[in-house]
């Protein structure tokens, strides 16, 4: 091209649907690695694979195709006692274990995770509908990085509470959600282990199989009989699970109706609680902002595991100046999103974990066209069987609307606008949650401000759904209260005496 013509594209404003032309068309990836499933999983308890006492069984289906993959034994409040009584038999020896020797078992355990990452990565996406890349690039790396986090601060527990002395609660009773199942339970073992606890955790009932197969990790690293016991079942065995007599600590990631009917249940009790719970992030794209960045951020934001992640960044703020660019922007890009079979390593939309959620997003989706909000779904085609929802856009948005209110949890953006910083904060800050929130701008100084004014718990600039084991997460108002991750993830997990 002469250079004059060079200059003048450089002036005009390249608009992004002239970059972009059709979708390429790729040939079909699909991952290979065997995942290892047996076909009846037992409960963990005691260090062994034991049957149940009433010798009842669930389905654990492929959100894909809709096919069972595995047989869960459903366990009762019996079954959680047995489980109870194992990790309060061991809980004085593991406690008295020296820092270094619990360390050993913690990265005993991340190494394993690392060893058998491809069967835990495709496990990962059949139980749960999330892109092979995704379980394979994130959840099970992020769950090891866990893991060896943790196992480092094992044996330096002195040091993370100067002054103080950290002793462990005891046995701790843990309820994890289903749209990060095994990196949520590293979540929860890794810190209650390292500090000297002993636990029984319940997986959520549609994704219990990576939970069961990190069970065999447990023998396979040789961890005492009863520290780890894992209860599968659904929120009845919850239940038993956070009420027990013996739990001194309960540890609860999931939503907000549940999370508030934990904590009348454990008021009063003594037990210590930690809650992880809904959410409904702010992602704000300032003027200055650079727009393509930012664009990468949201789709990144809303998008990743089909918007089944806690800190999503479901309700875009958009100042004015820009909410056309922005918009035209986005429209083309998620375009180009593949949704489909997660199996194949070329999808970015997988398929969504129940036909429960399923009906639940499609529902509010329907409330979104009713308030008169304005929608955009690209021309994909959908797997004719299998629970999947195109990626969705609503411009227009209103504050009152249900969509920009409710925690909706699947592939869907609100995008509203604003004009001022004030506006931005204010916008930003009526939720009644509070886990994370996102900025994009070319001011340092705005980014400071914001991340002071923003009630969140975790606050991006110029990034999105951003983690590391040392960083800690955790929620103001009805997202909760408690930290996981880092030091202060840590000090939930001991009492300082
Ligand atoms: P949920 O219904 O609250 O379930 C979470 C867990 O609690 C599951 O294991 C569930 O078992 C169990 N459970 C259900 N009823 C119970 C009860 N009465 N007592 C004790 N446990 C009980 O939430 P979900 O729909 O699975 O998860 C999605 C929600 O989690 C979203 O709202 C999301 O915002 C939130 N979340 C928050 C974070 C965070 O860090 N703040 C992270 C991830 C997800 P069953 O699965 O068998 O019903
Ligand atoms: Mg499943």
């Amino acid at each position: 091209m002469p250079v004059a013509a060079k200059k003048s594209a450089r002036r005009r404003r390249v608009e992004p649907e002239l970059i972009f032309g059709d979708l390429w068309t790729f040939d079909p990836a699909p991952e290979s690695a065997d995942p290892k499933l047996q076909t009846r999983y037992k409960l963990f308890i005691g260090g062994k694979l034991v049957s149940h006492k009433r010798g009842r069984y669930f389905e654990s289906i492929n959100p894909a195709t809709e096919k069972p993959l595995a047989e869960i034994a459903l366990a009762s409040a019996q079954d959680v006692d047995a489980a109870y009584a194992a990790a309060s038999a061991v809980a004085p020896v593991w406690a008295n274990f020296p820092g270094a020797e619990r360390g050993k078992y913690l990265y005993r355990l991340a190494r394993l995770l690392q060893d058998r990452a491809r069967e835990f990565a495709v496990a990962e996406m059949l139980d749960g509908g999330k892109p092979i890349k995704e379980s394979r690039d994130f959840d099970v790396p992020m769950a090891a990085a866990h893991f060896f986090y943790h196992a480092g601060w094992a044996d330096k527990l002195a040091y993370a509470f100067p002054g103080a002395t950290p002793v462990p609660h005891g046995v701790v009773g843990q309820v994890i959600p289903w749209n990060f199942p095994l990196l949520m339970l590293a979540w929860k073992l890794a810190p209650a282990l390292a500090c000297g606890n002993t636990v029984v955790l319940k997986p959520a009932e549609t994704t219990s199989l990576t939970a069961m197969k990190f069970a065999e990790s447990v023998m396979e690293a040789g961890l005492p009989a009863g520290v780890v016991n894992i209860v599968t079942g659904a929120g009845e065995t919850g239940a038993a699970v956070v009420n027990h007599p013996r739990a001194s600590k309960v540890a609860f990631t999931g939503s907000t109706a549940v999370g508030q009917h934990i904590m009348r249940a454990t008021a009063g009790t003594g037990k210590k609680l930690t809650l992880e719970l809904g959410r409904k992030a702010a992602n704000i794209v300032f003027e200055d902002a650079p727009l393509d960045q930012a664009v990468e951020g949201i789709v990144n934001g809303i998008f990743f595991n089909q918007g089944h992640v806690c800190c999503a960044g479901s309700r875009l703020l958009v100042q004015e100046g820009v909410e056309e660019a922005v918009l035209k922007r986005l429209k083309n890009r998620v375009r180009m999103l593949r949704v489909g079979d997660p199996m194949d390593k070329n999808t970015d939309i997988g398929a969504i974990n129940s036909k429960a959620q399923l009906a639940k997003i499609t529902e509010l989706v329907q409330s979104g066209v009713e308030e008169g909000a304005e929608v955009y779904q690209p021309e994909c085609e959908l797997p004719k069987s299998g629970w999947f929802f195109k990626p969705t856009l609503f411009s227009g948005v209103e504050q009152s609307h249900r969509i920009a209110r409710e925690d909706v949890f699947g592939p869907v953006l609100s995008i509203l606008t604003f004009r001022t910083v004030d506006e931005a904060i204010e916008k930003a800050n009526n939720t009644a949650y509070g886990l994370s929130a996102g900025v994009w701008t070319d001011k340092g100084s705005r980014i400071l401000k914001m991340s002071t004014a923003l009630k969140a718990g975790v606050v991006w600039a110029n990034t999105y759904n951003k983690f590391n084991p040392a960083s800690p997460l955790g929620g103001y108002k009805e997202s909760g209260f408690g930290r996981e991750g880092g030091k202060q993830g840590l000090g939930d997990y001991v009492k300082l005496t």
